[in-house]
C-alpha cells in the first residue's frame, strides 16, 4: 500500500500554518496602524497641550507687552522640547512680539479659535485670551473695565508653536520595521512548528501505513508501536485490536478448515469403504473386485504365479423372489454369500457383481484347484438350508471356472470366458461346475456332475 506522503505533508502543513500565518499578518498589521495612528494622535495632543500651555503663560507678558519675557519664554519652549521646531507670539493685530526656533513663513493667525494644521509639520495657533490667575481669584474683573475672560472676551494674541513631523515619522518607520520583523519572526515560527507537526504526524502515519501493508501480506503478528504513534495513538491501538480479531478470526477459520477437512476424508472414506463393499451381503463390490484383479494380474505376471477366477450365479433366483418375496431374496443372498466366504481361503476375494451374481478371484490356484474349490463351495450351498416359514428352502449355484492367461492382458476377456463356462453350466441344467475350455484350462468334459445334496 503506497501512501502519497509528501503530499499528506505539505496539506498538514498548509492546515496548520495558514491559520496561524493569518492570524500573526493581521495581528502585527492592525498593531502597527492603529499604534501609528495614536503616535500621531499623541504628538497632536501634546503640541495643543504645549500650545494651550505657552499660551497661557505668554499671556500677561503680551498683555504687559514685555518682549524680552516673551522670548525668553519662547527660546526656552524650544529648549526644552526637541520636537518644537519653532514658537512665535502675536499681539491681537497679528504683530510678532517674539519667536524662537525655525518657523516657517507664515502669514500671522487670524480668528480666534485654536487651528491645528498638519502638512509636513503640525502647525498649533492659539488665541490667547486673559485669564484669571491664581492672584485674580479674589480680583472679579468689570466689563466696563475693557476686560473678559474666554473665548468670549477680546483677543490679546495668539501662540503659535510648530512641531517637526520627522519624528514621528521615524518612529512610525521604526514601528513598521518591528513589524515586519515580528511578523516575520512569527511566520517562520508558524512554518517550522507546522513542519514538525507534519513530519511528525506523518512519521506515524507512515509506520501505521507500513504495519498495514505487511498485515496486508498476511503478517498477522504485527502491531503499531504505541509509544512511537504520538497523537494517532487511538488509532494505532484501533488497529492492534482489529489484527488482533482478524488473527484470531483466522485461526479459528484454519481451525474450522482443517475440521471440516477431516470430516470430508473421513466421509470420503466411508464413502470409499461403501463404494467397495456391497450393502447387503459385506461381500466386496465390482469396484473393489476390479482394484484386487488388476493388482493380482500383475502379480501373476511378475512371478508367473497362477491365477483363478470362478464366476457363480444362483439358480432360479427369481423364482424364490416371485415364490418367497423380496425380503427372503435377500436373506438367500446374504446366507449364500457366507456359505461361499467360509469355503474360500483368506487371501480369495468375494465380490458381488451383479444381483445374484458373484465372483471369487484365486490368487495362487490354477484352473483344477480353483475347480474343486468351485466344486466344494457348489456342495456347500446346495446343502445349506435357509428356514423360510418353518421350512427348509434349498438353493443352488451354477459355476463357471477360468485360469488368467498372462498372454491375455485383460479382465473384460477373463471375466468373460469364466461367464461363457458359466453360461454353459445353465445350459447343461444348473447346480454344476463347468470349465473354461480355451487354452490352458483342462479339457472339456471335466465338469463336476451335480451332486444332489
Ligand atoms: P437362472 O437360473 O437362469 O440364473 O435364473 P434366475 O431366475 O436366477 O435368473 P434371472 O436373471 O432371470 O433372475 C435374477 C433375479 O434376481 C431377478 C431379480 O429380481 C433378482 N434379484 C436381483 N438382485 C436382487 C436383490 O438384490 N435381491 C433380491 N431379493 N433379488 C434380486
Ligand atoms: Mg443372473
Ligand atoms: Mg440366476
Amino acid at each position: 500500500m503506497s501512501l502519497k506522503l509528501g503530499g499528506i505533508r505539505a496539506r498538514l502543513w498548509v492546515a496548520t500554518a495558514l491559520p496561524a500565518m493569518l492570524v500573526i499578518a493581521m495581528l502585527v498589521a492592525g498593531f502597527a496602524f492603529r499604534y501609528g495612528e495614536r503616535m500621531a494622535d499623541a504628538l497632536q495632543d501634546r503640541g495643543v497641550a504645549s500650545a494651550r500651555q505657552l499660551g497661557s503663560a505668554a499671556e500677561f507678558m503680551v498683555f504687559a507687552g514685555d518682549r524680552e519675557g516673551l522670548v525668553r519664554l519662547t527660546e526656552a519652549a524650544v529648549r526644552n522640547d526637541k520636537q518644537l521646531r519653532g514658537v512665535a507670539v502675536y499681539d491681537a493685530q497679528g504683530q510678532l512680539l517674539a519667536s524662537a526656533g525655525q518657523l516657517t513663513a507664515s502669514p500671522a493667525p487670524q480668528g480666534s479659535l485654536l487651528d491645528v494644521q498638519v502638512a509636513d509639520e503640525l502647525r498649533i495657533v492659539q488665541p490667547i485670551y486673559p485669564t484669571a490667575g491664581p492672584v485674580d481669584d479674589l480680583y472679579t474683573p468689570t466689563p466696563s473695565a475693557g476686560l473678559a475672560y474666554g473665548p468670549g472676551s477680546r483677543l490679546v494674541g495668539h501662540a503659535v508653536l510648530e512641531m517637526s513631523m520627522e519624528t514621528l515619522a521615524q518612529q512610525q518607520k521604526e514601528l513598521l520595521l518591528w513589524s515586519l520583523v515580528t511578523a516575520a519572526g512569527g511566520l517562520l515560527l508558524a512554518g517550522g512548528l507546522a513542519t514538525l507537526l507534519a513530519s511528525r504526524v506523518t512519521a506515524q502515519i507512515t509506520l501505521i501505513n507500513d504495519v498495514v501493508a505487511r498485515v496486508g501480506q498476511g503478517d498477522l503478528d504485527e502491531r503499531v508501536d504505541i509509544h512511537r504513534s504520538g497523537v494517532l495513538r487511538p488509532l494505532a491501538l484501533g488497529i492492534n485490536v482489529m489484527i488482533g480479531r482478524i488473527a484470531t478470526t483466522q485461526e479459528e477459520l484454519q481451525y474450522r478448515i482443517e475440521q471440516a477437512t477431516r470430516e470430508l476424508r473421513h466421509q470420503k472414506e466411508v464413502a470409499e469403504q461403501a463404494a467397495r463393499t456391497d450393502a447387503l451381503t459385506g461381500t466386496a463390490t465390482r469396484l473393489a473386485f476390479t482394484e484386487v484383479a488388476e493388482v493380482e494380474m500383475q502379480r501373476a505376471l511378475r512371478y508367473r504365479n497362477d491365477l483363478s477366477l470362478l464366476m457363480l450365479d444362483l439358480d432360479h433366483f427369481k423364482g424364490i423372489n416371485d415364490q418367497h418375496g423380496h425380503v427372503t431374496g435377500d436373506a438367500v443372498l446374504v446366507n449364500f454369500a457366507q456359505v461361499v466366504q467360509q469355503q474360500i481361503r483368506n487371501m480369495d476375494t468375494l465380490a458381488r457383481i451383479g444381483g445374484e451374481e458373484f465372483v471369487v478371484l484365486l490368487p495362487n490356484a490354477n484352473v483344477a484347484q480353483a475347480g474343486a474349490l468351485a466344486e466344494r463351495i457348489r456342495r456347500a450351498v446346495s446343502e445349506a438350508r435357509l428356514m423360510v416359514d418353518g421350512k427348509p428352502l434349498r438353493v443352488s449355484v451354477s459355476i463357471g471356472v477360468a485360469q488368467f492367461d498372462w498372454r491375455e492382458l485383460s479382465l473384460t476377456r477373463w471375466l468373460a470366458r469364466a461367464d461363457a463356462a458359466l453360461y454353459r453350466a445353465k445350459d447343461q441344467g444348473r447346480n454344476r461346475v463347468v470349465h473354461d475350455a480355451t487354452d490352458g484350462a483342462p479339457p472339456e468334459g471335466t465338469e463336476h456332475p451335480p451332486v444332489e445334496g
